[in-house]
């Protein structure tokens, strides 16, 4: 299994707690600005990313949406939508 991390920077403030909380190092703090003059988070080693969605669950401003892709061309969505955050 994959995962395909989608990270929308435009809404990261820096405040680093997916980085705090993911088990495996994936993130890395970017050393850039966005447009709200903050870091962000960015993705350093994808292919050591599980799917745990801890990332997801702790961002307090929805900046991740999770993939998992099981083979090529099919890919189901595992967390950080809205919709997951409503019913976690
Ligand atoms: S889903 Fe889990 S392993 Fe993957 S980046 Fe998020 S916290 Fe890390
Ligand atoms: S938890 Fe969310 S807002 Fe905070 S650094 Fe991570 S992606 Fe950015």
């Amino acid at each position: 299994m994959m995962v395909k991390i989608v990270i929308n920077a435009e809404r990261c403030k820096g405040c680093g707690l997916c980085l705090e909380v993911c088990p495996n190092k994936v993130l890395r703090m970017s050393s850039a600005f966005n447009s709200l003059g903050s870091h962000f988070v960015e993705v350093e080693r994808e292919e050591a990313c599980t799917g745990c969605c801890r990332c997801a669950i702790i961002c307090p401003d929805v900046v991740f949406e999770l993939y998992r892709t099981e083979e090529a061309g099919s890919a189901s969505q595992t967390g950080g939508s809205d919709e997951d955050r409503r019913n976690p």
